[in-house]
């Protein structure tokens, strides 16, 4: 059981190498569980569907009695830091052809250097089509300077300047095809039907399990298409009850969230009353329902780092594959309160699986996530909870096997 589960993470991380990659790969999941898709038309009461938003996506399960259960929502987020294509990106500089990029959030830029990089991304066509592609092969490489030519980097630390060290080279040959030509290729469309590219560089290393006892898993973007991952398979596998299920799965987390997608943005909210109306709940009937409901925001969480402890309030860091942490900062960047803290211990309870608690040191304040945006956006009671984690914002993370799939066994019973 584990062993699927296992295959069915790495299958999902290697097919999802953008936020649209990752909503495209979830929505044909749910399809095939036979959720409706209302991306493009009006909600109607089936047992169950989905909206796709770009790189956002809301899917759920109706309940029978969602006036008086509510909502069980879980919310995580599509996206993760990287480096974006910039729109005239060409260049060439000794012998070398390059790319512009832009970084997107704050990932660890060091973590990019001296990979074998795809680009993935997608392109707006004249007649409004938006059509997916990624790179088979790797194309690209951004190069760390010699030890020889940067004596001091082991002692003093590796200084990247943010615009000019960041360039991939992806080919040599003096008439190489622009950026443009490439991705025309790639698309198998004309370059003038390509009216706009969204590209992102992503490392083109499979996901694996690693450890000499097969108990970590090594990707990028883990935080926090692990999350996503135990979400909609938690929604999948659970049977519907008398709360309506839902899941949200947001882009943009990593740059603030304030975006037509973003968990700050009308996304959730527009579909929960859309779900309600559709059960012949009303507006001030759909009130009272948010008052009923609760949410789990689950984002990845700090592993204490074996090399340097004194990072974490070790009474407080969660230790990697002894469960999911619970996230608690009493100054709001995680939403936990002392009820939906309850909520969640219960639900690994009910799942006969082990939890942490994970605080952050006094002088080390915590990144925050969409928890406390979506309990102040809607009003409801949400706990904030993650997989521990290593290497957090790099091109490669890692977790533990254990902590993720007690996350996913706790949101099904948290569902259910
Ligand atoms: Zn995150």
């Amino acid at each position: 059981m584990s062993k699927q589960k296992v295959e069915s993470i790495l299958s999902q991380l290697d097919s999802s190498p953008t936020p649209r990659h990752l909503v495209a790969y979830l929505t044909a999941k749910l399809l095939q569980a036979n959720f409706v898709d209302y991306s493009n038309q009006e909600i109607q009461n089936s047992q169950s569907g989905f909206i796709a938003r770009a790189g956002s996506l809301v899917a759920w399960k109706n309940g029978k009695q969602t006036s008086k259960n509510g909502f069980r929502i879980v919310g995580a987020h599509t996206d993760s830091p990287g480096l974006r294509i910039k729109p005239n990106p060409d260049g060439r500089r000794f012998g070398f052809n390059t790319l512009q990029v832009e970084i997107y959030g704050s990932p660890l830029l060091n973590s990019w250097l001296d990979r074998d990089l795809g680009i993935a991304g997608h392109v707006v066509l004249k007649s409004g089509a938006i059509k997916l592609f990624r790179s088979v092969a790797s194309v690209a490489r951004i190069s760390q300077l010699a030890v020889h030519l940067d004596r001091e980097v082991n002692e003093r630390g590796l200084i990247l300047d943010k615009h000019l060290h960041l360039s991939p080279a992806w080919s040599s040959a003096q008439k190489a095809p622009s950026f443009l030509t490439w991705v025309a290729q790639q698309t198998k469309c004309t370059i003038r039907d390509i009216v706009q590219i969204d590209a992102q560089l992503f490392d083109t290393h499979n996901a694996a399990v690693v450890g000499a006892d097969s108990s970590f898993i090594a990707s990028g973007r883990l935080d926090n298409q692990a999350s996503c991952w135990a979400a909609i398979s938690a929604l999948l596998e659970s049977r519907s009850g008398a709360a309506t299920q839902v899941v949200a799965l947001f882009d943009h987390e990593e740059v603030g969230s304030e975006s037509a997608t973003g968990a700050a943005g009308p996304l959730l909210e527009h579909s929960l009353e859309q779900i309600a109306a559709v059960q012949g709940i009303s507006r001030t009937g759909f009130l009272e329902t948010l008052s009923n409901s609760s949410c789990i925001s689950a984002d990845n969480a700090h592993a204490v780092h074996h090399n340097y402890p004194e990072r974490h309030d070790l009474s407080h860091g969660p230790i990697i594959n002894q469960g999911p942490a619970l996230k608690l900062n009493s100054n709001q960047r995680y939403a936990t309160s002392s009820t939906s803290a309850a909520m969640f211990i219960a639900a690994c309870s009910k799942a006969k699986v082990k939890h942490q608690v994970f605080v952050s040191r006094n002088n080390m304040p915590c990144g925050s996530t969409i928890g406390p945006i979506t309990a102040t956006r809607l009003g409801i009671d949400t706990v904030d909870v993650g997989v521990p984690q290593l290497s957090m914002h790099s091109a490669r993370e890692v977790c533990g096997v254990n902590d993720l799939i007690s996350l996913q066994l706790a949101l099904k019973a948290y569902l259910n």
